[in-house]
């Protein structure tokens, strides 16, 4: 195993980024863009393969239909219509998510198109009741400035977002609809070769200039990028769903390593000079060698009346175990193909005995497939009517290792890596809508848009310090932020200082976070109506971090019900000097022997009993003043 050398493989990366618009109603109809928690509807759709109107069935919605899904929809009237049911036409186009994005596209200098067509863009993954997204492409070309290096445009885009995601299982999958329609900005940059850190800066750069607008959507999800991902001689891979500027570092390098770990393997077989992987004689029946075999994965399997299959790879012994990067190589690869039909995984001749399969059951197949030593063997279980697929799928998939990186497309993982979704869709994909006419740009709607180009975020930020009194690098956290509106709501009561309000937004909750918290239990209404309560004298500061732990861990929805749960209440001031003197009482001895250095210990046990009751500097600063009254009315 090597070290790859991640400058020297001809890596290029192409962002897609999907940023929601912050409107007050979706695309097509009246609906809030809210999250939903209940469901009162639901209903169900078979996956539909849809014939594109252009006349050509796309490869990508057969395969996905072999699949044989039930789709499952949840509604909420808060959330949702007929029209995202599909049971009503869209409504006209929403005329203020239409301006964000002549907006943005301005801000790119982006060439605007003056006629806007509604175009249905096919999806098969059930994401949408109607089986297309619609999609209007606004703007071409443009650059964004990063560090002065221009990082040109392709497009630009304005979409409805997809159906939520629920569960996803062998069966069904769960979509929730209150995110389908909500309106979307997709913008396509020109691929940029470069490294990962560089990548991320133009990610970051990207998202700045779309904040600095302070019309689209902040926090988690709301911002999501697809990353096109390719080496040197390798065809490129698409990337989905990454929504984290680290993780989208990490799902570079991960492609990077995956990518060239494969056109190494490509290269060993090539040399090994293989006509055909597998033919029909290769793959051989051995349910019955498995009949009393120790695997609970295949025992399991033949209890749902699964079929075992073997199959012979000629010259392929120490071909699936072979990894040129750590945790890269072929068996991998086919694990995850496999695991796409819904089979519990497929075991390879290099890492047997192993997983309750013992040499009995190994030298069964060696048998049946009449294996010479050099030879590999694959084994998998699974139903009749799909082995047979999953077969053809597996040996096609080591076919295409030959040539190195087959174009598919794969889904980021939350650590960083990524895994195979399906095979990269084909070229018909896009027809126009007919329920809704054309949009025009007029040249005087061009001129009015160009007046409210933000500044640049760079000014934003300078902006953010001056009329706060922040510090560079504070300013630049709450930016970046999802609560850089909350921040300035909260910052119009003068009562609170700012930069109270941004350490506690940027450090107090993230660190929560850190400790495994969930800062989405976390309403921004709870937050404010927490620093209202601030203001007003009713909690104390150190309050907050108890309020927010409350939340973000469950156990309460509202900064009340947290204060009653964390029994807060704001102690009177006459109750606070009656509690400090019984405290000074008690502990006589310890004044006596430490003088003024006594503060330290005291202060630790006041602020056990009144920690977010009161303040702490305020504390303090009694505590101080009672201990030297004692200490001189001792002198
Ligand atoms: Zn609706």
């Amino acid at each position: 195993m090597s070290e790859l050398q991640i400058d020297k493989i001809g890596l290029k990366v192409g962002l897609e980024i999907h940023q929601q618009l912050a409107t007050d109603r979706k695309l097509f109809c009246s609906c809030m863009p809210t999250e939903s928690e209940e469901y009162p509807i639901k209903f169900f759709r078979k996956l539909r393969v849809a014939k594109s109107e252009l006349g050509e069935y796309d490869p990508t919605a057969v395969f996905e239909r072999s699949k044989a899904k039930t789709i499952i929809y949840y509604s909420n009237p808060a959330s949702s219509c007929l029209v995202e049911q599909d049971d009503e036409p869209p409504h006209e186009v929403n005329r203020n998510a239409k301006e964000i994005v002549l907006l943005i596209a301005s801000s790119l200098k982006s060439s605007i198109f003056s006629e806007i067509h509604v175009m249905r863009k096919l999806v098969i993954d059930g994401s949408n009741t109607s089986g297309f997204q619609r999609t209007m492409l606004v703007a071409q070309g443009g650059y964004l400035d990063v560090d002065g290096k221009k990082i040109g445009v392709q497009s630009i885009c304005l979409e409805e977002d997809a159906a939520r995601l629920l569960s996803d299982t062998v069966e069904t999958r769960e979509y929730s609809l209150d995110r389908l329609g909500i309106p979307l900005v997709e913008i396509a940059l020109e691929p940029v070769s470069g490294k990962p850190t560089e990548i991320k800066k133009i990610a970051l750069t990207l998202g700045r200039l779309l904040r600095a607008t302070k019309k689209v959507e902040r926090g988690l999800g709301s911002i999501r990028q697809d990353v096109n991902i390719s080496i040197e001689g390798g065809n490129i891979i698409e990337v989905k769903g990454v929504q984290k500027l680290d993780q989208l570092e990490k799902v570079i390098e991960y492609e990077a390593k995956r990518q060239h770990g494969l056109m190494i393997i490509a290269d060993r077989l090539k040399k090994m000079e293989i006509d055909r992987i597998a033919k029909e004689r290769d793959v051989k029946d051995v349910t019955e060698i498995f009949k009393n075999c120790k695997s609970k994965i295949i025992q399991k399997a033949l209890k749902e009346g699964a079929v075992v299959r073997a199959i012979r790879i000629k010259k392929f012994s120490g071909m699936f175990g072979f990894e040129p990067y750590e945790g890269i190589g072929l068996g991998k690869q086919l694990a995850e193909v496999v695991r796409f039909f819904g089979l519990g995984g497929v075991f390879h001749s290099d890492e047997l005995p192993n997983y309750g399969i013992e040499d009995v059951e190994i030298q069964g197949i060696k048998n049946t497939l009449e294996l010479e030593q050099k030879d590999g063997f694959l084994l998998l279980a699974g139903d009749l009517q799909k082995i047979n697929v999953v077969v053809e799928s597996i040996i096609k998939r080591i076919e295409d290792a030959k040539t190195g990186v087959p174009a598919e497309t794969r889904a980021a993982t939350a650590t960083g890596e990524t895994i195979y979704l399906r095979p990269r869709p084909g070229a018909s994909r896009m027809y126009p809508e007919t329920d809704i006419p054309p949009l025009t740009v007029t040249k005087e709607e061009l001129a009015d848009i160009q007046k409210m180009v933000p500044k640049s975020w760079v000014e934003t930020l300078s902006d953010l310090q001056m009329t706060y009194q922040l510090n560079a690098q504070l300013a630049e956290q709450i930016f970046d932020s999802s609560y850089l509106d909350l921040f300035e709501r909260i910052c119009h009561d003068k009562r609170i200082s700012p930069n109270f309000v941004a350490s506690v937004l940027c450090g107090t909750i993230t660190n929560l976070e850190r400790r495994g918290l969930d800062s989405r239990l976390l309403k921004p209404v709870e937050i404010l109506n927490a620093f209202q309560f601030l203001a007003e004298g009713k909690i104390a500061k150190e309050s907050l971090e108890i309020i927010f732990e409350k939340m973000m861990a469950g156990k309460a929805n509202s900064v009340v019900e947290s204060i009653e749960k964390a029994a807060i209440n704001k102690m009177d001031v006459t109750e606070l000097d009656k509690m400090l003197d019984d405290l000074i009482a008690e502990n006589l001895k310890i004044i006596q022997e430490q003088g003024t250095r006594s503060i330290g210990p005291l202060m630790g046990i006041a602020m056990q009993t009144m920690r977010g009751k009161v303040d702490g500097q305020r504390i303090n600063q009694l505590l101080e003043r009672k201990i030297k009254e004692k200490i001189d009315s001792k002198k």
